[in-house]
Formats: structure tokens, sequence, C-alpha cells
């Protein structure tokens, strides 16, 4: 089969067409890739941030795919099935985490496109169990984004409690998800990118956001929430100051440059600073049922399968207003 594979950290992706085409052992299924959405966590297993791939590695965990065949014992799937397939993997069900509804932070996970290859590829293998249901009224193309962008965008909305005035730094992917999630909920939205970045701030009125400037700007008023989706740990104190006492700050990514050194006084006020790890299938279910009734409209730009790098790069210069997706 055709795939792009990451022979080591640092180095671009090989168009390669002689990858044998995997099978699917008991419990899972061989999965027919369509379309694959790109991830700002594809940039920091590419760069070395994320520093245990297996390798070589096929990238991709924003995956819309048909079943093609299906293992032993699988009896929840059928050939045809149009499925999603998120980051989380795989988990060991048996771990403190996994026992008390956490199976995002399960000690032993595996990891789409990281532990497991992922879906730059013409083919992929999946445990059936952590598959994930398409909402119908989505193309491949649409639905890719809400894999990751739209699910661990929407697992850091619900982190934020019903705060009404929500501030979101970066404007990339998930933020023009859970812009369109929480208008429909009834918050005020605050889209805060880099101060040139007049386009991002366009889109992010676009889409709903009332307000939209310098992320290292004070907003027009104070917060109730914020969520970072920029891996740049300098926002950190940037959104802890635009948060009113009491306010919450919610990092969603899964590596951020270092946290500069802050004033107490930031903190104080019982202000929350917390983390997003991961996703749960519970988080999966809720989120693609939700959207079509929000409804969520994704924007894409769509690249094919060999250009993976050239997508790769788009993403990392942050040119695109919504997500680049790969068809294949
Ligand atoms: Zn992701
Ligand atoms: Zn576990």
């Amino acid at each position: 089969m055709r795939a792009m594979v990451l022979d080591a950290p640092r180095s671009p992706l090989r168009a390669a067409d002689d990858v044998p085409v995997p099978t699917a052992q008991a419990g899972q299924v061989l999965l027919r890739v369509h379309a694959c959405a790109l991830c700002r966590t594809d940039l920091h297993i590419v760069d070395g941030e994320l520093d245990r791939p297996k390798l070589p590695l096929i990238l991709g965990h924003q995956i819309v795919a048909t079943v093609e065949q299906v293992g032993d014992g699988v009896e929840s799937l059928s050939a045809g099935d149009r499925v999603g397939v998120p980051w989380l993997g795989w988990t060991d069900g048996e771990c403190r985490y996994c026992r008390s509804g956490r199976e995002n932070l399960c000690v032993r996970a595996h990891f789409t496109g990281y532990d497991i290859d992922g879906g730059y590829a013409e083919y992929a293998i999946c445990d059936a169990r952590y598959c994930l249901p398409i909402p119908p009224g989505y193309p491949d193309l649409q639905a890719a984004p809400l894999l990751c962008a739209g699910l661990i965008g929407y697992r850091s909305l619900r982190a934020t409690g019903d705060g009404e005035r929500l501030g979101l730094y970066g404007f990339g992917s998930s933020a023009h998800i859970i812009t369109q999630v929480a208008r429909h909920q009834g918050r005020r939205v605050f889209a805060f990118t880099r101060a040139a970045d007049e386009a991002s701030q366009q889109f992010a009125l676009s889409l709903g956001a009332e307000w939209a400037g310098d992320a290292m700007g004070p907003p027009p008023e104070p917060l109730d929430a914020a969520i970072i989706f920029a891996p740049v740990g300098a926002l950190i104190p940037a959104a802890l100051r635009a948060v009113a006492p009491g306010g919450i700050v919610v990092c969603a990514g899964i590596h951020m440059s270092d946290i500069p050194s802050f004033p107490y006084e930031l903190l104080w006020g019982e202000r929350t600073l917390r983390s997003i790890a991961n996703l749960t299938r519970r988080d999966g279910e809720e989120f693609l049922a939700l959207a079509p009734r929000v409804p969520v409209h994704t924007e894409v730009r769509v690249f094919a399968l060999e250009d993976a790098n050239q997508a790769l790069d788009t993403l990392r210069r942050g040119e695109v207003q919504g997500a680049e997706v790969l068809t294949i």
C-alpha cells in the first residue's frame, strides 16, 4: 500500500508504495482510509518533542475510513461500516485510571499514529472497541477534524465549567470547531492570536467570536475561562492575567514550550490552571453526537497523501484557516 513513513524524528516523511497491507488480528478491523486530518501533535512527533514513537511510524490519528475486513471475534462492526479512529487506540482496562472512568490516563495506553501506525496510508488497523461512529451528515474530509481537534477541544471546553466569557488562545483547527460549540451553548467567545494575524482574527469573528486580538494583550473585559491551544508556554501567564478571580485556564495541547516564571498574584483569587490529556471513548461518543446538532461546520484544506510534508509545513506556519486534511 501507499503510505507516508516517518523513519526518524526531524526528517521529512518518506513516500512509500510498498508497505505491506496489515492484517486484522482478533478484535481488530482492517480499515480502508479515506481521509486523515493533521494535528499539531503530528508536528511534535516529527520534531522529536514527543520522544518515544514506534519507528518507522505512519502518523495520523484523525482517520475516517470504512471497514474492509473484521478480525475474529469482532461483532460490533461489519465490512462497509464507516468509522472514525482517534488518538486513543488501546487501553489495558485494568489500571486504577481505567477502573475509575479515566481511561485517557491509562498507564499502558497505546496511541494511534504514535504507538500504533495511523492514517497517513491507504489502510490501517484499529482495535474495533476504539472506533467511533461518524455522524452520517458529514463527508469524509469534513468529518476528519472532528476526531482530535473536535474531541480534545470538547474535553477542554467541558473542563472550563459553565463560564460565560471564554477565551481561546491559538485559532487553529480546534478553536474553529470549539467556537461554534461554545456559541451553541450560549457562551461569548474571545479569540486570541498573534498580534499581526488579521486573517485568523477575521476568521474567528466570522465564526461567532465577538472579539479577536493580540494574545499577549488584555481582552476588552475579564474572562471566566480560557483554553490554550497554541503550544506556547508564555501564553499561560497571559491567560491567567486575562481571567477574573475564580476563573480557569485549560491547556489543551500535549506539548508546550517552557512556562516563564510569573508572580503568584496571577494564580491568586482561586484561579485554576490545568491540562487536558488524551480522550476517553465516552468523550468521543458525546462529541460526535453533539456535532451535528450544533451543527459544527469544519473548514478544510485538502492535500493528497503524497503531499503530507507540504501539509505539515502549512500547519507549522499556521497558514490555513481551519484544518489540513489528507485525502486518500
Ligand atoms: Zn491530535
Ligand atoms: Zn489502564
